[in-house]
């Protein structure tokens, strides 16, 4: 690894978003860094061909974002983890730049449809179709840069129903969209069909296809290794057990708050019952894939 590259990697490690990518463009082509999308995490690799981006960050972060990227930055693919604002907003600006858009068919699904946020209690309007994903698939896909193998697959349900990874093989790097959640609480848009089981089995793809040195990118927070990654999967894998004892009790996710159900863990949630309701409601629409016998 060269000097240049074990700086970038350094950055991307603190979560720092400082590179200027002009520099970035005139190294070798198998760079890569983290931007800042606005508070969310923008992935970019550099290529001989052009630009390869993990995301398009949030509304109102455009002008950050092509600062950081440079105004001869060609972008020529752009992923979409998921169809959030924070992982969306600026997918009409970079499709403009020139980037075909690549993600899972529900995501632009998602997209092309009035949905409801719960917990603001309103309809978000459907994107334009500027804005709507060009390439969709089902399971998996693959392409290759000059330097680089870019395998991509679906990670079902574990934060909706349409995210995705996207594994940059030849650097060891690989993004997993809002399935890590180091440092916001994890989300579950239950309405999509997403629940805690999906998101233990989502973690345990990520966990067969990375290795002790694989850099796992997450939407926010900063770059996990894959020891720091196994143990969120293992939280996850316990609050899944806790919440179903709980919940074949017959107690809701306030009596769960109550009965300290996220306690003693090795993380603590700025809104425990937020994330304990659409656990709860997740769960529950899959209850017969944890105990047969309940159904
Ligand atoms: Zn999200």
């Amino acid at each position: 690894m060269s000097l240049d590259r074990r700086e970038l990697l350094k950055s991307a490690l603190a979560g720092t978003v400082a590179i200027g990518f002009p520099s970035l463009l005139r190294g070798q082509a198998d760079k890569w860094t983290v931007v800042d999308g606005g508070g969310t995490n923008i992935i970019a690799f550099s290529s001989t061909d052009g630009l390869v981006l993990v995301d398009s960050g949030a509304p109102k972060s455009s002008d950050r974002i092509m600062a950081a990227l440079g105004s001869n930055a060609k972008p020529r693919t752009l992923f979409n983890t998921h169809y959030h604002l924070d992982q969306t907003g600026n997918n009409e600006l970079l499709a403009a730049a020139g980037a075909k858009i690549i993600a899972h068919e529900h995501t632009r699904q998602w997209m092309s449809t009035d949905y409801w946020v719960p917990e603001e209690d309103r309809f978000e309007k459907a994107r334009p179709k500027a804005a709507r994903p060009s390439e969709t698939f089902q399971t998996t896909g693959t392409f290759k840069t000059a330097t680089e193998q870019i395998d991509y697959g679906h990670l079902p349900l574990a934060h909706t129903d349409g995210d995705i990874y996207i594994f940059f093989k030849s650097s060891n790097v690989l993004a997993v969209g809002d399935v890590a959640s180091p440092l916001r609480d994890p989300a579950l848009d239950y309405f999509t069909g997403a629940w805690i089981g999906g998101r233990v089995d989502a973690m345990d793809v990520i966990l067969k296809l990375s290795n002790e040195q694989t850099r796992i990118v997450p939407a926010s927070g900063p770059v996990m290794t894959r020891a720091e990654f196994k143990t969120e999967r293992d939280i996850m894998e316990e609050v899944r057990s806790r919440i179903w004892k709980r919940a074949l009790q017959g107690d809701g996710p306030q009596d769960m708050v109550e009965a300290g159900v996220l306690k003693g863990l090795a993380r603590t949630w700025k809104d425990p019952y937020k994330f304990l309701y659409d656990a709860n409601k997740g769960m529950l629409a899959h209850h017969n894939k944890l105990d047969p016998s309940v159904i």
